[in-house]
């Protein structure tokens, strides 16, 4: 059987730190599908469509990686979608507290689905979209935070 993951998140924007989450996934899984969440209480500062853009164009020439976009629970997408992995990433001890409980509680609703936390890298450990995302809209330049070649006013 091959294995899909399902990469969830807002991706406001996708950032380095992201991309190398995916990277490091990559000889893991037969196919990696990041979906963006339309969360319904946050509104996105970045269009969906340029975020999937970017998310489609950093992974170009990656076969194994898809990109989609969700409404709902991830893990009714991933049951929808045949994924039996759910990927997450892992800055510090306050991502591990939050990711921990939320893969218990995507256990106690699908025990099907297995989430899998991947450390990050220590050069992208303090890239934020939150505070990416402040950057940008006082005018700060964001392309060092973003994957090479991001383009950033579509
Ligand atoms: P959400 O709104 O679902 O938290 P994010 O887009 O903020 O979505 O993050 C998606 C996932 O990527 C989360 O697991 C988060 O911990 C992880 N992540 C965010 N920033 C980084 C980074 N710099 N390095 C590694 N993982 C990260």
């Amino acid at each position: 059987m091959s294995k899909r993951a399902v990469f969830p998140g807002s991706f406001d924007p996708f950032t380095r730190g992201h991309e190398s989450v995916v990277r490091k996934a990559l000889p893991l899984f037969d196919e990696i599908i990041i979906a963006i969440g339309q969360n319904s209480t946050k509104n996105s500062y970045f269009p969906l469509e340029h975020r999937s853009e970017w998310i489609r164009k950093t992974f170009t020439s990656e076969p194994k990686v898809n990109v989609d976009h969700f409404t709902g629970l991830t893990v009714d997408y991933c049951v929808q979608n045949d994924c039996a992995f759910l990927l997450r990433g892992l800055r510090n001890a306050r991502d591990f507290e939050f990711e921990s409980s939320i893969a218990q509680m995507n256990e106690a609703l699908q025990p099907e689905i297995t989430t899998v936390l991947l450390v990050c890298d220590p050069r992208y450990a303090a890239i934020n979209s939150t505070i990416v995302r402040e950057i940008h809209k006082n005018g700060g330049d964001i392309a060092q935070f973003l994957p090479e070649g991001t383009e950033i006013d579509l």
